[in-house]
């Protein structure tokens, strides 16, 4: 019998397609599979345009039989299968789609289930096997065909006895190898459970296979036997086409265990079906918790992605923007455009279409729990409400007014978590600005001294103790038309009643500023007389863009470029400290550089800054205190 060669082109491509076009082997099943579905599509479609056949849909499957002596892996169908001239074609010239030709004939539209279009799918099967054997008898033929095929040299095709119309593929799985030892694993009946479930779990036909199973035993209690059986390991109907009433919560959870998409209970899920310019299902969940690398450069984010309910990627980053990225979920489309593996996009045109719905989408979704649901908004913003903040910064703040609304900050007024919308509204008539206030933690910053006056005069003050709300804030910059301003902030503009403003700081005092200003030597950029302090001495407030809880991250950062806050060095003249100040600076100019020292390096500490030479600090309160 005459081998026929395959076309010279096909020749490298059947090399090049063994070694590098899937990056994992077992998608070689998924390919086979979903041939076999797109026969029995092809006779489904026939049979609506046919009267002389009838469709009975139990009479269609895709069966996975194994031989393990003969180590045979074998897919049949009970689809429109080949004749002699289609195996020829359709297996003989690689990258030759009989699907995309069957559409073309039927004139079916795009987005037409039939999921073949690129004719390489098929010579995924010489990834794992030395041999392939297709044998099939085509619907309305009397005589049936086999091919086969042991690789790049060839394929034969004879006449064979086949009484059922459909294909089946067998193929002769290689051994493993020293250094290729995974492909035993295709002739373990779980293994391929798994592969099945992992890539053409909603396959629309029951693909079957026999499995053995421990049973009890009739009429015993504790006898078991091990009991053969066909069973349909597709779930076939995906959850995400299924009509969302006919659906409950538990329904969305136990998919959500299903698919490990985390060991939380989900705060919540969306399930959308779009019909517009591209038409796709979505299921996602918002967790209850981040994993555990969620905040590290090891997080990968991105929805899984089906193509007609074939699993196309794992994670599809295109899909979420990254200040949504702790979503979980998946997006199934009948529209894309896949490239020849169907494991990268072709252009990802529609993607982006998709992730600006989808975002959408969450962004409704998290509003509508903050207004409905606070203790679960807080939940979810306890886990996930850094990356929000992030978000506002990121990309130059272009996405800040999606997420303005979803900010939550710990208020001083409220004692709780507070959004802006809130804050504005309660804002005092002659109150110009948003206040906020950083530091590490609530209680320390409760007890700054700049907060004093603010406080004092009734204001709501927003505790930032996220090392990136300042940054965030700086960034959204207003909210509804009212400015941030830092109670740290050097034009603090709160004048104090108590304070007689028209009065000048004296020559002699300003004398006393100007010389600790010259001790200090680059360190503050002034000192001058506080309008804000009421009980301390003293404080640092700043001047410019970056503030000292700015300098404080940024110093931490492994590049930081010695990026430091203006520091203004702020002195209560009402506080007894002052007094003696004074004093001493008629008398003793040696005792007013410690002294300046000192409340210098006090100041810093109250900041949580770090002081820069302990041992001089230490040394002079000694001095100080003999
Ligand atoms: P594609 O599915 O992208 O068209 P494949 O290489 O997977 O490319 O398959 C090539 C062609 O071979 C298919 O288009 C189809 O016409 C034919 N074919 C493959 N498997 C089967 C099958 N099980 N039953 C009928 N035809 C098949
Ligand atoms: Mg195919």
């Amino acid at each position: 019998m005459a081998k026929q060669q395959f076309e010279a082109e096909s020749k490298r491509l059947l090399d090049l397609m063994i070694n590098s076009i899937y990056s994992k082997r077992e998608v070689f099943l998924r390919e086979l599979i979903s041939n076999a579905s797109d026969a029995i599509d092809k006779m489904y479609y026939r049979a609506l345009t046919d009267d002389s056949i009838n469709f009975n849909p139990n009479d269609y499957y895709i069966r996975i039989d194994l031989d393990k002596e003969k180590r045979q892996l074998t897919v049949s169908d009970t689809g429109v299968g080949m004749n002699k001239e289609e195996l020829e074609s359709n297996l003989g010239v690689i990258a030759k789609s009989g699907s995309l030709t069957f559409k073309k004939e039927n004139e079916i539209k795009d987005g037409h289930d039939i999921i073949g279009q690129f004719g390489v799918g098929f010579y995924a099967a010489f990834m794992v096997a030395d041999q392939v054997t297709v044998r099939s008898k085509a619907l309305g033929e009397d005589q049936a065909y086999q091919w086969h095929s042991e690789g790049a040299d060839g394929f034969t095709i004879v006449p064979i006895d086949k009484e059922t119309v459909g294909t089946e593929i067998s193929l002769i799985i290689k051994e493993n190898s020293e250094e290729e030892d995974d492909f035993d694993q295709f002739l373990d009946p779980n293994q391929l459970q798994t592969i099945v479930k992992t890539y053409s779990d909603f396959i629309r036909y029951p693909i079957k296979m026999e499995l053995s199973e421990q049973k009890l035993k009739e009429g015993t209690e504790d006898d078991y036997e091990t009991v053969i059986e066909d069973k349909t390991i597709n779930s076939m109907v995906p959850i995400w086409k299924k009509n969302k009433d006919e659906l409950t919560e538990e329904d969305y959870h136990q998919f959500y265990q299903e698919k490990h998409y985390g060991f939380d209970t989900p705060l919540d899920y969306i399930h959308t079906s779009v019909d517009g310019n591209v038409r796709y299902q979505a299921i996602l969940y918002i967790p209850e918790s981040a994993p555990y690398n969620y905040y590290s450069a090891d997080f990968e984010k991105g929805l899984e992605l089906y193509s007609n309910g074939v699993l196309i990627m794992n994670k599809a980053p295109e899909l979420l923007p990254d200040y949504f990225s702790f979503v979980k979920g998946l997006v199934d489309s009948e529209d894309l455009s896949l490239n020849i593996s169907r494991e990268m996009l072709q252009h990802d045109r529609q993607l982006k279409l998709i992730e600006k719905n989808l975002t959408r989408k969450i962004k409704q979704a998290l509003l509508k729990m903050l207004r409905n649901d606070r203790e679960k908004y807080e939940k979810f913003y306890t886990a996930f409400g850094r990356q929000l903040k992030f978000g506002v910064y990121n990309d130059f703040g272009q996405n800040k007014e999606t997420l303005k609304d979803l900010l939550l900050f710990y208020s001083s007024t409220e004692k709780k978590l507070v959004s802006l919308a809130e804050y504005v509204e309660r804002m005092k008539e002659d109150q110009e600005t948003i206040y906020y206030a950083t530091g590490e933690t609530n209680t320390k910053i409760e007890r700054l001294p700049q907060t004093e006056m603010v406080q004092e005069k009734g204001f709501e003050i927003l505790y930032l103790t996220d090392d990136i709300d300042e940054f965030a804030i700086k960034m959204l910059a207003e909210y509804e038309g009212k400015t941030f301003k830092s109670v740290s902030s050097g034009d603090l503009d709160l004048e104090d009643e108590s304070n007689d403003e028209t009065e000048q700081v004296s020559d002699e005092d300003q004398k006393l500023f100007d010389k600790m200003k010259e001790i200090l030597n680059g360190k503050v950029t002034d000192v001058r007389r506080s309008k804000r302090l009421k009980s301390h001495p003293v404080c640092l407030t700043n001047e410019g863009d970056i503030s000292i809880e700015m300098e404080k991250v940024l110093s931490m950062m492994p590049d930081n470029q010695g990026i430091q806050a203006n520091k203004v060095l702020e002195i209560n003249t009402k506080h007894d400290i002052f007094q003696s100040l004074k004093d001493i600076f008629a008398q003793d100019q040696e005792k007013i550089e410690q002294y300046t020292n000192i409340l210098y390096n006090q100041a810093l500490l109250i900041e949580g800054l770090p002081i820069e030479d302990p041992l001089s600090y230490t040394n002079d309160i000694w001095e100080v205190l003999k």
